[in-house]
Parts: C-alpha cells; sequence; structure tokens
C-alpha cells in the first residue's frame, strides 16, 4: 500500500512539525484508506530525549532554550554512568531493593570489609562492598569496590554521600538485607548471599540482584575523564557537549564541586566544575598511616602532646591542599575546618584497641578509657564542628596552617589560588570570630614569614536554625555563607540523617512526605531557613557571596529553589556537576519566565 504508506510518513512529518516533539501516533488502514485514530507526546528513555532535543535544535524545529527544558537533568546519569545491558536486566528480578544512593550499574563479588576490598581489588577482583553502615575508615575499601551496598543510613550517610563524591554506585539503607559479619554473609528473604558471590547494584533505582549482570560503560566518561576515546567517534558525547554548551549559556548560578582528593578535582573541572563548594578536611584524616597522628593528638594527655602530634599531621593536610590548589588552577577552592567528632577516628574493639595501644606505648587501658571519656549519647548534636576548633584551637591553628602554607607554595610556582577558609557548625557570631581571629592571625603569619600574601575569605556554613535566624549577625563576621543542608534538614525537622532511612520510605510512600528531604530539600520547611538566611546576611552585607554544598546541591528540583533564592552558586558531587549546570539553567529559564 505504497500511497497509504506515504500518506502516513507526511502526516507524522506534519504531526512533528506542529507540535515540535516526537509523538506517539495510532493509525489503521481500513478499505485501503489510511485513519489516524490518536497522537500524543511520545514516551522516552533519558537518553532518547537528550538526542530528541539535540536533533531537534538542529533541525530548527525548537531553540536551544527549549532543548534546555525538555531534558529532566536526571537523565544525564543514564549517559554519565555505566549502566545494564537492558536485555539482560530483563531476565533478571532483583533480590532486595534500598535506597538509590549513587547511581549507574556495578557488578562485583561481594566482600564485607573494607580491608578484602582493597586486597581483593588488588588481586584484580571486581567487588562490591557489603557493610551494615560505612565509616570513615572504610574509605579505601569504599575507593576499591565497584559498588557499595549499606543495610543501615540515609541518603545522606557516610556511605551515600562518600560513593557519589567517589562516583560509585551505591545503595544505601537496604533494610531488606541482613548482613552477617561473621558468617560473611547476607540474605534477603530466603535467599543468601556468601562473601565471594556475585551480585549486582543498580544504584539509579536502589535494585539489588545476586548474579553478574553485565554492564555498559559511558561514552561520555571515555572521552570526558578516561580520554580512552576519540570525541569524534562518539555520538553521545556530542549530544552531551551540545546540549551543556547551551545550558552553560543560560545559567545564572555557577556550579561548584564536593571533593577532597587531587583526581576527584579532575574529575569536577572536567565535568565543568568552577570551583570547590566543600573540601571535607577530615576526609585527608584516613589516607596512609596519619591516622596514626590524629589518634596520637586525639590522645595526648596534654596541649604539649597534641601539638606535637599536630605538627606530624601538618605536613599531610599542606601536600594535600597543595595538589588540590594546583588541579583547580585559579578557581575557589572552599576548605571546611575538621568536622566531625574526635571519637569518630578512635577503634573500637578490643584487637584494635590494643594494637593502637601498643603503636603510641601506651596501655590498652588508657586508650580504652578514652575512647570512653569521648563517648557521646547524640553526637550530632555534641562536640563537634566548630565547637572542636574552640575548644583546641590548635587544631584550627595546625589546618589554617596548612591552608596559607599550601596557598603560598603554590603561588610561588605562578598559579592562581583561591582559597576559602569555611568554619562549620556556626550557631553564634562569636564561635565564627573565635574561629576566624585564629584563621586570620595564623595567614599574617605565614604571609610575613614567606614575604607572599594571598587573597582569602572567611566564611561560615550556615546548617543550624540558629544560624539561619541570625544570619543578619553572623554576617559581620563571615565573607561568605554556604548552607549546610544536610545538617539544617536534620536540625529543622529533627530527623538523624544516619537513622531515618529506617521509616522515611514510609512516609514517602504513604505521602506523609512528598520526598525524602535528605535527597530533596523540603522547601516549604528547610527552604524557608535557606531564603531568611541569605535575606538577612545581606542585609548586612548585600554582596555576600552565598552558596549551597549540601547534597541538595546537586538534585534539580533544589537547585531551581535556590536559583529562587538568589544562591550565587550550588556545589555537589563531581558526577552531578552536569547535572546541576543543566539544572542551574533550567532554573534561570523559569524564573526569567517567572
Ligand atoms: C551539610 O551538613 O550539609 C554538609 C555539607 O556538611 P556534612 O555533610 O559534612 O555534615
Ligand atoms: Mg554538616
Amino acid at each position: 500500500m505504497p500511497d497509504s504508506y506515504k500518506q502516513l510518513l507526511d502526516i507524522s512529518d506534519k504531526l512533528e512539525a506542529h507540535y515540535k516533539d516526537m509523538n506517539d501516533i495510532e493509525f489503521t488502514i481500513q478499505d485501503r484508506k489510511l485513519w489516524m485514530l490518536q497522537c500524543r507526546a511520545g514516551k522516552r528513555t533519558g537518553m532518547a530525549a537528550i538526542r530528541i532535543a539535540v536533533e531537534m535544535v538542529e533541525e530548527k524545529l525548537i531553540t536551544e532554550e527549549e532543548a534546555v527544558l525538555r531534558v529532566d537533568p536526571n537523565a544525564l546519569n543514564q549517559l554519565l554512568r555505566p549502566i545494564f545491558d537492558n536485555e539482560k536486566l530483563k531476565s533478571e528480578k532483583p533480590v532486595a531493593r534500598g535506597l538509590n544512593a549513587g547511581p549507574g550499574a556495578a557488578t562485583g563479588r561481594v566482600v564485607f570489609h573494607a580491608s578484602d576490598a582493597e586486597a581483593w581489588a588488588a588481586k584484580g577482583e571486581q567487588v562490591i562492598l557489603a557493610r551494615i553502615e560505612t565509616s570513615p575508615e572504610d574509605i579505601r575499601g569504599m575507593d576499591a569496590a565497584q559498588g557499595i551496598l549499606t543495610q543501615r543510613g540515609g541518603m545522606t550517610s557516610h556511605a551515600a554521600l562518600v560513593a557519589r563524591q567517589m562516583g560509585k554506585v551505591c545503595v544505601a539503607g537496604c533494610e531488606a538485607i541482613q548482613i552477617d559479619y561473621t558468617k560473611g554473609t547476607f540474605t534477603a528473604g530466603n535467599v543468601m548471599v556468601k562473601e565471594g558471590d556475585w551480585i549486582s547494584l543498580n544504584g539509579s533505582t536502589g535494585d539489588v540482584y545476586k548474579g553478574n549482570i553485565p554492564t555498559k560503560p559511558s561514552e561520555v566518561i571515555q572521552v570526558v575523564l578516561e580520554k580512552t576515546l576519540d570525541p569524534k567517534e562518539a555520538p553521545t558525547y556530542q549530544l552531551y557537549a551540545k546540549l551543556m554548551g547551551w545550558a552553560d549559556k543560560i545559567r545564572r548560578m555557577k556550579v561548584r564541586t564536593n571533593a577532597d582528593q587531587p583526581d576527584q578535582c579532575r574529575n569536577a573541572v572536567a565535568f565543568g566544575a568552577e570551583g570547590i563548594g566543600l573540601v571535607r578536611t577530615e576526609h585527608m584524616f584516613f589516607e596512609g598511616n596519619r591516622i596514626d597522628s590524629v589518634r596520637e593528638m586525639i590522645l595526648a594527655p596534654d596541649l604539649a602532646g597534641r601539638n606535637v602530634a599536630l605538627s606530624k599531621l601538618e605536613p599531610f593536610q599542606r601536600e594535600d591542599f597543595v595538589g588540590i590548589f594546583r588541579v583547580m588552577n585559579g578557581l575557589p577552592v572552599t576548605i571546611r575546618l575538621l568536622d566531625p567528632p574526635l571519637h569518630e577516628f578512635l577503634p573500637h574493639g578490643d584487637v584494635a584497641v590494643a594494637d593502637l595501644a601498643k603503636k603510641l606505648g601506651r596501655t590498652p587501658a588508657e586508650v580504652e578509657a578514652k575512647v570512653e571519656s569521648l563517648h557521646e549519647m547524640n553526637p550530632m548534636l555534641g562536640h563537634r564542628g566548630c565547637r572542636l576548633g574552640v575548644v583546641y584551637p590548635e587544631i584550627t591553628e595546625m589546618q589554617a596552617r596548612a591552608i596559607f602554607t599550601a596557598a603560598v607554595m603554590v603561588k610561588k610556582e605562578g598559579i592562581e589560588v583561591h582559597p576559602e577558609v569555611m568554619v562549620p557548625l556556626v550557631m553564634t557570631p562569636g564561635e565564627l570570630k573565635s574561629q576566624g581571629d585564629v584563621i586570620r592571625r595564623v595567614a599574617d603569619e605565614v604571609f610575613k614569614a614567606a614575604g607572599v600574601s594571598v587573597e582569602y575569605l572567611v566564611g561560615t556554613m550556615i546548617e543550624l536554625p540558629r544560624a539561619a535566624l541570625c544570619a543578619d549577625q553572623i554576617a559581620q563576621q563571615a565573607d561568605f555563607f554556604s548552607f549546610g543542608t544536610n545538617d539544617l534538614t536534620q536540625t529543622c525537622m529533627g530527623l538523624s540523617r544516619d537513622d531515618s532511612g529506617r521509616f522515611l520510605p514510609y512516609y514517602v510512600q504513604s505521602q506523609l512526605l512528598t520526598a525524602d528531604p535528605f535527597e530533596a530539600l523540603d522547601q516549604t520547611g528547610v527552604g524557608q531557613l535557606v531564603e531568611m538566611g541569605t535575606l538577612r546576611g545581606r542585609q548586612t552585607k548585600p554582596k555576600l557571596k552565598v552558596g549551597i554544598c549540601g547534597e541538595h546541591g546537586g538534585e534539580p528540583s533544589s537547585i531551581i529553589f535556590f536559583d529562587g533564592a538568589g544562591l550565587d552558586y550550588v556545589s555537589c558531587s563531581p558526577f552531578r556537576v552536569p547535572i546541576a549546570r543543566l539544572a542551574a539553567a533550567q532554573a534561570t529559564l523559569m524564573h526569567r519566565k517567572g
């Protein structure tokens, strides 16, 4: 029926030109006559949405701005991560589902200890690290694993945010599994998984599978990060690059990254980051054997002892900052002072305590007593954040000296540096002043000794409701604000970021909450604090630079809110930088339209 066929093609073209979109049509041919029955916007995968939008601009059907608005920023995950081979996935059934904390697909043999992940990976094994929950001690094992699975914890738990920063696939808070470290197994319903068995994780959906499901690499990653593919040979990369170019022309807000290693910074810059919004310095405390000096500092009986240990730590921190400043090459770098409570750095369990005691020439009882004395009932609201620097100013001093010495060294190499020192968990202007005084004094000392000075800023995180309420007073002491929306959500809503994974999915299912507030900002409640903090801060300093470095900085609906609140930048993990660039462009267009 060539006539009907031609007629169908003509009508399809007409519909596409009219609706300026890819349509799904229904038709029938009866007695050789073509009848059109229905037409609507066609459903599409994220990947297809990007291709359709870009090609329609090239066909001059839609504008670049329309194309930018048409793509769900999260769809970029399908371009930026390995994904499962869809055909193979069809025949698989998940054994459990947790939180989709780090998107992409990963497959590997399961291990239950970070040290095993490292050792197996060193032998060339592909591993998935499964833990009840992770802690800073697990960082190297997490880095060695293809993916991370945790039984407990929410969207801003340690596992979730470290995995996103590393670009690892992560399923967190998977309460449907029961991990037994002593047996080296986990169970999911009546399925038993033993150490060494293959499992596969879909970090975009939270699904956990038993078995090895093949994955496909990302073309964008091969071009941008690994540099193993010629961009000319990578049609998907080309679509990505065009869309990102249009987004960058449009957006008002800057996009920075949360990163604390030079390689993470390099990835982020390749993804388009325009600076670092958060270096969590405590993440550097676990590299190599420097944890020994950290523990020596904590266990020191007096100031002199603490200073000895801090002076061992300082060169490590300095070296890290030098590496970061070099990679960032003149872009701003926000470095946050130590944040977690000190007991997080001490070992637990008889063997580890005895081991440390031996290394430091102490008795196990002495170490145990210190661990005991630092124990807190409610560590999230305990002796952490700037409260550490207030009680132990020598820690702030060491970190400031490491930052400014590194800055001077890199500047002397001819590389521009813009450090921004950030004080965490501030609740009163006095706290910020006390820390700011230490930081500025150390800066003066370092610059004088070096004969070179560097421009820098001292600012604060706004992550407690009181700080947002008193932002006008706090701004008197601050060159910039950065909203820590993880802690701000925790303290505004009274929800523990580490424990709420157990019940929040139920709240979302039963529509008591529209989304997990640790993932998408609670605009109604926490959002008010963001707006108020920004407004009040700028009442004192109209040009105050304001950003956000909580996990919401990489979540599209939150980014649109931050644009409306007048923030200058968002900061997110490296692999979310392109998502934030696109969402920020959409925000500009939406707010321009009103
Ligand atoms: C925050 O609280 O939002 C934040 C960025 O700091 P952290 O997650 O390290 O507490
Ligand atoms: Mg915080």
